[in-house]
């Protein structure tokens, strides 16, 4: 057996350096808890990015798992699959959209939206080469299609060149949008709540009037639920809050619980935008990946994730407020339900307040500029937040 130590620096010499991991390696986990090799144990609140919904070791979707994994693993999109075709179903069914394409991962489901709002615009006028209009402060994904409308310099330069780059926009500024549509606008593309870029979340009359523009312009709006839907606002989906329907809807993340699942769901309008030829994948839809889809889907409806979510949201925000009276370093929160933010100011860097956190047993994320992103599995409970707020404010003490 290797040490924890000894991991590490085998991953340093052969793991491609794109990230600057924290000094863990994590081995195991049960419950809402995770364990590193040296069976140190973590309060985790950040669920692999907002990913793990379900917690650790949930059984029912284990189980699922291993069947399926003994009956069929793949088959390819040459074919029909029972679970595909039953997670599709269930998807159109809870969102009230009409086809789902099923990815591999976010980035992916955004390639897909976006090649559907082309196609879309294409299909009426060839004559064009289309733009997009996206957020400020936005993150899509990490491939160039992704990251032509992911609004943050910071990962765009280097790899996308300015000329295909999207028009971007200030997020909840209606006018701004509006103004910045031309004949050659294909789709407007935003977060119901922006993840990455710091927990912003929409403003309702800002997604009603995207959503008026759109219907007047006869352009495609696409919501990306990667981060924010899958129960983590309350509701299953976040626009469910907001009464607004995209025309495109991406997810991931909690979509499929941990196994490598995303998907772009289309409605009424851009239903038959792509035919048989557009677009496609080896492994998108595969009978394992949408198995998981199939078990999160039956976990949500039998544990009530998303009024869980709701509940336990609600407590997490009060205890926030209270934390944020009691520090003057803490600027600004943010958020809805599991989807939180805490903003602190420029002499509080949330980054040194992650790594104490880590030491002391609690995985915490940032995000944006200066942000505390609380993003936990959504089965989380009361007692764990309270658990969660002593180390904390340990750490800013
Ligand atoms: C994580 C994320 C993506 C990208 O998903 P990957 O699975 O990492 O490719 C896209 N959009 C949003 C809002 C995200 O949070």
């Amino acid at each position: 057996m290797k040490t924890q130590q000894e991991y590490i620096d085998q991953g340093e010499q052969y793991i491609l350096k794109t990230y600057n991991r924290f000094p863990v390696v994590l081995e195991k986990g049960e419950g809402v808890y995770l364990y590193d090799a040296d069976h140190k144990k973590y309060l985790d609140f950040g669920a692999g990015i907002a990913v793990f919904a379900l917690g650790y070791g949930n059984e029912a979707y284990n189980q699922a798992l291993k069947d399926q994994i003994d009956k069929l693993i793949h088959t390819s999109n040459l074919y029909y699959n029972i679970p595909a075709v039953e997670a599709a179903k269930k998807i159109v069914d809870a969102s009230g959209l009409k086809k789902v394409f099923f990815t591999n991962s976010g980035t992916e489901a955004i390639e897909g939206a976006l090649k559907v709002a082309r196609k879309y615009a294409y299909n009426k006028d060839d004559s064009k080469d289309y733009e997009f209009i996206a957020m400020n402060h936005s993150f899509h994904g990490r491939s160039q299609g992704a990251l032509s409308v992911t609004g943050n310099s910071h990962y765009q330069d280097g790899f996308v060149p300015k000329e295909f780059r999207a028009v971007f926009a200030e997020f909840n500024n209606l006018e701004d949008v509006v103004s910045k549509i031309t004949d050659k606008t294909c789709g407007i593309i935003c977060e119901v709540v922006q993840g990455e870029g710091g927990i912003f979340p929409a403003d309702k009359e800002f997604l009603e009037g995207l959503r008026k523009v759109c219907d007047e312009k006869d352009i495609l709006l696409i919501f990306d639920e990667i981060q924010c839907g899958m129960g983590r606002c309350g509701s299953l989906f976040a626009h469910d809050l907001y009464g607004v329907k995209p025309d495109v809807l991406t997810l991931a993340k909690a979509l499929g619980c941990g196994v490598p699942v995303g998907a772009f769901v289309v409605g009424e309008k851009a239903d038959g935008a792509l035919v048989p030829g557009d677009h496609g994948t080896t492994y998108g839809g595969n009978p394992f990946a949408t198995a998981a889809i199939n078990a999160v889907f039956d976990q949500f409806e039998k544990l009530q994730i998303p009024e869980h979510a709701k509940e336990v949201g609600a407590y997490l925000w009060d205890k926030l407020e209270e934390l944020k009276d009691k520090y003057s370093c803490i600027t600004g929160h943010r958020g809805i339900a599991l989807m939180q933010g805490l903003e602190f100011d420029a002499d509080h860097p949330v980054g040194d307040i992650v790594k104490k956190a880590l030491e002391k047993g609690l995985i915490l994320i940032s995000a944006g500029n200066n942000v505390i992103r609380f993003v936990p599995p959504l089965v989380i409970e009361k007692e764990h937040v309270d658990e969660m707020l002593s180390i904390l404010e340990d750490c800013i003490a």
